[in-house]
């Protein structure tokens, strides 16, 4: 049974995002995507996700945020740096993008206010954060406050992935009955290759580490 009416999920076209997204459908009665043009490298990323909002039903936005670009250049905007292939001993990767989940989460809220939503849903996680700060609960908590002294408003910010693994997404896909929309039809690669992806990027390693894992539990 749906227990709440609305939320807005922030939508890449991704495993993670993908999947809180088919979460999301089955909690609320109405579920609006929102995914963000900061000039990724590959366009392919907001075509996989307007393909999938098409095909599923569902709203979807896409921001433009360009400027994010400009101010924080980085290896999955530029050409010109490569992809880091393993995370770094110390520090944030080079496809980390200062500031990223702060802002697309503050134009969510914004977008959703004035829709009168308080759900705002992220595939953030804090097992496979990859050295990113801004995975993490603690980020996400504190953001929440900010937002809702920002607006003077009571914003539920919703990480169903946070607590878990890739392997455990693939198994929440599953158990969604989506893990075959999932394999072929998110887009994780950062070469832009849909479904299993390119195999040797960091994005690809750890999306089938997870779903090898996961496919040698379930044969158990
Ligand atoms: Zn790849």
């Amino acid at each position: 049974m749906k227990n709440k009416r609305q939320a807005v999920v922030i939508f890449s076209g991704g495993q993670d995002s993908t999947t809180c997204l088919f979460w999301a459908r089955k909690q609320y009665e109405e579920v609006i995507a929102i995914s963000f043009d900061y000039g990724q490298r590959h366009r392919k990323e907001l075509e996989c996700a307007a393909a999938l909002a098409e095909e599923y039903g569902v709203e979807h936005h896409i921001l433009d945020l360009h400027l994010l670009n400009e101010l924080a250049p980085n290896s999955l905007t530029r050409s010109e740096i490569t992809v880091d292939p393993d995370a770094p001993e110390t520090g944030t990767p080079n496809s980390f993008v200062d500031g990223r989940n702060m802002v697309f989460l503050t134009y969510a809220a914004i977008f959703a206010k004035q829709r009168g939503i308080t759900d705002l849903i992220t595939g953030v996680s804090q097992s496979d954060f990859s050295g990113y700060p801004d995975c993490r609960d603690v980020f996400i908590k504190s953001l929440n406050t900010t937002l809702n002294l920002a607006m003077d408003y009571e914003f539920d910010i919703r990480t169903p992935l946070m607590w878990i693994d890739k392997e455990a997404t693939w198994a929440m896909a599953d158990d969604l009955g989506i893990l075959d929309v999932i394999y072929r039809k998110t887009l994780t690669c950062y070469n832009g290759i849909i479904g299993q992806g390119c195999g040797n990027c960091p994005a690809c390693k750890l999306r089938q580490k997870g779903y090898d894992r996961y496919m040698q539990q379930k044969k158990k």
